[in-house]
C-alpha cells in the first residue's frame, strides 16, 4: 500500500502534520495544484498503514486519514513492477 495525498482535495491546514506519531506529514513548500501548500511525506515506508495494513487487512493507524477534515489522504495499491522500500522501525 501506498500512502497519497489527493491535492485536489488538500487545503493545507496541516492537521495531518500534527497527528502522525512518526512525523511523516511535514509542513511542504510547494503550492499545489489549487494554490495551497501541500503537505510533504518524509519516509512515507515508515507508515504503520502503508507497511502492514494489508497483511492484518486491516487500517492500524490512519490519524491523518480520520483528521483530514478535505478526506484528501488515502492509501492505494502499488503496481506490481514499482520499487518499494519497507522500514521496520523497533
Ligand atoms: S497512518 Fe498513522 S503513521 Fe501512517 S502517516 Fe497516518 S498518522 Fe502517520
Ligand atoms: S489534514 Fe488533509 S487537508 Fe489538511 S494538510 Fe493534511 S492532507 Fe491537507
Amino acid at each position: 500500500m501506498k500512502l497519497v495525498i489527493d491535492e485536489h482535495r488538500c487545503k493545507g491546514c496541516n492537521l495531518c502534520t500534527m497527528v502522525c506519531p512518526y512525523r511523516i506529514f511535514q509542513e511542504g513548500k510547494r503550492p499545489g495544484p489549487r494554490g495551497y501548500v501541500i503537505p510533504a511525506l518524509d519516509q512515507p515506508e515508515r507508515c504503520t498503514n502503508c507497511r502492514l495494513q494489508k497483511i492484518y487487512g486491516r487500517q492500524l493507524c490512519g490519524m491523518c486519514q480520520l483528521t483530514c477534515p478535505d478526506q484528501a489522504i488515502a492509501w492505494i495499491e502499488e503496481k506490481p513492477y514499482e520499487a518499494h522500500k519497507v522500514v521496520i522501525e523497533y
